[in-house]
């Protein structure tokens, strides 16, 4: 049995307004082994992002853990990376492709030809390798974020954080971007945790979804995609068992919006 990577335990955060208090997260528990994609759900406003905020270590929680390989959570982990929505703000316009994706590893102990070995690999997985010279901003919205993809994968995380990755660009770059992330995360064993409020993009990607309830938040669903591994935007979209299991998730996320779910153990 894998072990676990990161275990999220009785997780609540609430924001001190001086407005009064904001319950944002009520309990979150849940576990990542190593290797695994594990995509989380939920309605806008839910906690996605303070959620993330906890684990990547910037936002301390009210109460629980955060531990990532047995350590608790305090600071952002050097062993995690990110990839945001926005793109065009989390890289370097003064820096080439590959100036970006060689950045973070000038902070680690490498030679020079160990570094130039990893970002060429990693621009190759992500099919930039023609475009190394390139400023970012000469690029697509998509090839933008191929570049903030490939500096993740040359980093080597053991878990690389996935934040609404692709919800800022069009819907063909949106699936070729879903099937990359599938290919490093089958080919690569990378542990990926992708947090999204697009329910397809959810059970096309995951191994499981784990599917939030309303703010304040708790894991209304862990459920395993029992989808074949090897997937593709045609066939595994017009399998019964995907329609199915989007319906379930979409039904999931409709009581959670009309909190309708009851938190296990809550007196009512
Ligand atoms: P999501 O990412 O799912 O849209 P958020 O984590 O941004 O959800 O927000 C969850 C809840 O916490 C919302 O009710 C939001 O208004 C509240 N919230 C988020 N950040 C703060 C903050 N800094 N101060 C007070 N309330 C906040």
């Amino acid at each position: 049995m894998p072990e676990t990577l990161l275990e999220v335990q009785n997780l609540k955060k609430v924001y001190e307004a001086a407005t009064g208090n904001v319950e944002a997260i009520g309990d979150i528990s849940f576990r990542m082994k190593a290797g695994e994609l594990v995509c989380i759900v939920g309605p806008s406003g839910c906690g996605k992002t303070t959620l993330l905020k906890c684990i990547a270590g910037l936002l301390r929680p009210t109460a629980g853990s955060v531990e990532l390989d047995g350590q608790a959570v305090t600071n952002p982990p050097e062993s995690m990376a990110l990839v945001f929505q926005e793109y065009g703000r989390s890289l370097y316009p003064w820096l080439t492709v590959r100036g970006n994706v060689e950045l973070p590893l000038k902070h680690k102990r490498m030679s020079r030809a160990d570094r130039d070995r990893l970002v060429d690999d990693a621009l190759k997985a992500v099919g930039l390798d023609h475009a190394d010279k390139s400023y970012p901003w000469r690029l697509s919205g998509g090839m933008q974020q191929r570049v903030a993809i490939a500096r993740a994968v040359a980093y080597q995380p053991e878990v690389l954080i996935m934040d609404e990755p692709f919800a800022a660009v069009d819907a063909q770059t949106r699936a070729d971007l879903e099937d990359l992330v599938r290919t490093l995360h089958r080919e690569r064993g990378m542990s990926i945790l992708f947090v999204t409020h697009d329910i397809d993009e959810s059970v096309y990607l995951g191994e499981r979804v784990v599917v939030l309830s309303k703010s304040p938040t708790w894991v209304q669903e862990d459920l395993a995609i029992d989808l074949p591994p090897a997937r593709d935007q045609i066939t595994t979209r017009a399998m019964p068992r995907f329609t199915e299991l989007r319906t379930h998730v979409y039904e999931q996320i409709q009581r959670a919006k009309r909190g309708e779910a009851v938190r296990p153990g809550a007196v009512a």
